[in-house]
């Protein structure tokens, strides 16, 4: 029952949101420091944002806040006045805009105080979450992906690097960022002498990362500056060429967004390369994500196997 209602009060925030004609926008922000009082900030936010109809995602926690928000056109420079004034840290807050109008990013306002605002769970008492790897602007990361003695790494999930990616980046596949952390320096090892230049989708994941690999001694340690998104935007800005290529994921209800028309996204019935989107198994007691070209997709229907299609038909 109660997960019924919330579908539904889901499906009518959605509807609000699809016939409200105003433009939004999405903004994204994080800052690593330290909160005394995670609810004092919760409680600010909250007021400003619900009296700005502002809708998206806000983590805080003792260690710093991470947000992606959908903010109307009229009220983007006042809600960038109030957030970078919220606490003396934030003052000179980089605040990344997406380029487009985006009206369905989100359709409403969660603010959640987390232990991390992004999970890995280091502990160890030298470990320093301030000093992190050097931050590279998107004419760097042009001149240095040409050369061989930098190694590009992809640090977000094996599902969204596989659609999309830095020419000639690399992966450390895990399930879990932690466990992708876990396994990172064994799987960098052979890399040690090398530049490492890291990156993910906004960035913070980075911040993380280079901080880890340098408490570890890898000496070399990069990071993009405003990750794959801040990339793309000064590149477009600036004219640059692009080499992030194929298609990127986002964590709103888009789920993707292209950037050039190369495609290494694979069926994962006939393991032929298409262009559609991640879609989830119609099974709702598997709900797979996953990936099916367009005759596959006559096939199962939209189920990610023939026991999920068959599973549907005798119990549902
Ligand atoms: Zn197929
Ligand atoms: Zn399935």
């Amino acid at each position: 029952m109660k997960l019924l209602k919330k579908f539904v009060s889901n499906k009518i925030l959605k509807k609000k949101i699809l016939i409200d004609t105003t433009k939004r926008f999405v903004l994204s922000f994080y800052k690593y420091f330290f909160i005394v009082n995670p609810q004092k900030i919760l409680n600010k936010i909250k007021i400003i944002f619900e009296q700005n109809n502002v809708l998206g995602r806000i983590y805080i926690s003792y260690e710093g806040i991470n947000a992606q928000i959908s903010v109307p056109e009229n009220f983007i420079n006042k809600i960038v006045y109030c957030v970078q004034n919220l606490h003396i840290d934030l003052k000179n807050l980089k605040i990344q805009k997406e380029i487009h109008n985006q009206k369905m990013a989100f359709w409403k306002l969660i603010i959640k105080i987390r232990p991390q605002i992004v999970s890995s769970q280091i502990k160890n008492f030298f470990f320093n979450p301030k000093k992190v790897g050097k931050h590279i602007n998107a004419r760097t990361v042009n001149k240095y992906i040409h050369n061989k003695n930098y190694v590009f790494v992809d640090m977000r999930n094996d599902y969204e690097y596989q659609i999309g990616h830095f020419k000639n980046s690399i992966i450390c596949s895990a399930n879990t960022f932690r466990k992708q952390l876990k396994n990172l320096p064994k799987f960098l090892e052979k890399f040690r002498n090398k530049n490492i230049v890291l990156y993910c989708t906004g960035g913070i994941r980075c911040e993380k990362t280079s901080s880890f690999l340098l408490f570890l001694g890898f000496k070399n340690v990069f990071q993009i500056k405003g990750g794959i998104l801040g990339y793309i935007h000064e590149s477009k800005k600036k004219k640059l060429p692009i080499y992030f290529l194929g298609r990127l994921f986002v964590f709103d209800s888009r789920l993707e967004e292209r950037i050039t028309q190369d495609i290494f996204s694979k069926c994962k019935n006939c393991n032929n390369f298409t262009n559609n989107k991640y879609i989830n198994c119609k099974n709702n007691f598997c709900h797979l994500l996953f990936i099916q070209c367009n005759v596959c997709s006559s096939i199962f229907q939209s189920f990610c196997s023939k026991k999920c299609q068959i599973f549907k038909k005798t119990f549902c």
